[in-house]
């Protein structure tokens, strides 16, 4: 009688903890069916507990993540090992009730129950957390001003697009006398060309090509199969709209401060070795176009 009552104690404490936890913890049995789904895994997938009892755990995986979870559980069940945090390397996400994708963190951990092998997961909605990261990787890619890829973004992108046998062409490209620019219409007037120019370039150049901001008033292209002669007409297409005002952008209180910018062009040939040569030569070329009067387009080799 009195070990009666000392089991609905136990039980009753272990319900309430349960219950209380804020993470999500769900337990299943041999065959993956799930025998316990407390009050956060409630909250966190959408379902009540009398929904899930006896449902098999699938449901509440995305359907691409089924077949290697089955795999996963069952590597666990013969591993020496009783507990650990599932791939952390890996992003892994729930299924909620309404169809949407969660992401989580799962420890699971394993007991032997009358020789059949039980598991408990502890599931952590991880999505402000997901969020943040994604901010943070986007921050380190992405110019502030213009919106750009900055030049750690475009290095990491060209040097893969390198390694591809297609053609690929750079556009090295600064804004001509800037510093003038800066001097006549106060740094603020400044930052409203660079704005206006990321977004004339990006435009002009088109999706299927990257356009960047290296730094001040250096920005980069990459154009991937183009030859020398696309190449061309790209840089030059883009040097005369500038230069002809042949654009429509809507600037801060619709004043329009004219710009110019010189283009350096250098197209991949056999000889390149690495993306550095490329990028090398247009800034050579830009180089050139500085020298031979600003407003130009040149090309090496
Ligand atoms: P050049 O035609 O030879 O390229 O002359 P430039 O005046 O454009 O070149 P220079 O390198 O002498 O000056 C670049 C100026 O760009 C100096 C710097 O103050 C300005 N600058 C750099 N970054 C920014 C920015 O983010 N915003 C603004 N407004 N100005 C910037
Ligand atoms: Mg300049
Ligand atoms: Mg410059």
């Amino acid at each position: 009688m009195l070990l009666m009552h000392d089991l609905e104690v136990s039980t009753s404490r272990f319900r309430s903890v349960v219950d209380a936890a804020y993470d999500a913890i769900i337990t299943i049995d041999q065959q993956h069916h799930i025998t316990l789904f407390n009050r956060a895994a409630e909250g966190l997938f959408g379902y009540d507990q009398e929904e899930m009892l006896d449902q098999p755990l699938e449901v509440l995986l995305p359907p691409a993540a089924r077949e290697g979870h089955r795999g996963y559980v069952h590597q666990f069940a013969r591993s020496p090992v009783r507990s650990r945090q599932m791939d952390e390397r890996n992003r892994i996400y729930g299924l909620h009730k309404d169809g949407s994708r969660i992401p989580v963190e799962i420890a699971i951990s394993k007991i032997t129950v009358n020789g059949l092998v039980e598991f408990t997961a502890i599931i952590r909605d991880i999505t402000d957390k997901v969020h943040l990261v994604d901010l943070l990787h986007r921050q380190a890619a992405v110019d502030d001003l213009t919106g750009l890829p900055n030049r750690r973004e475009f290095n990491d992108v060209a040097r893969s697009l390198f390694e591809t046998e297609n053609p690929l062409s750079i556009l090295m490209m600064d804004l001509d006398n800037f510093k003038l620019v800066n001097d006549t219409y106060g740094h603020e007037g400044g930052d409203d060309v660079l704005k206006a120019f990321a977004s004339i370039a990006r435009e002009t150049i088109g999706k299927e090509h990257i356009v960047a901001r290296l730094g001040g008033e250096e920005f980069v292209a990459c154009l991937i199969n183009t030859n020398k002669e696309e190449a061309l007409q790209i840089a030059e297409n883009l040097r005369k709209k500038i230069s002809d005002r042949d654009f429509s952008y809507s600037w801060p209180e619709d004043r329009a401060i004219p710009f110019t910018l010189s283009i350096g062009v250098a197209v991949k040939g056999t000889k390149d070795r690495e993306m550095s040569n490329l990028l090398r030569r247009a800034d050579e070329g830009l180089y050139l176009a500085k020298e031979n009067g600003r407003n130009r387009v040149e090309a090496i080799g």
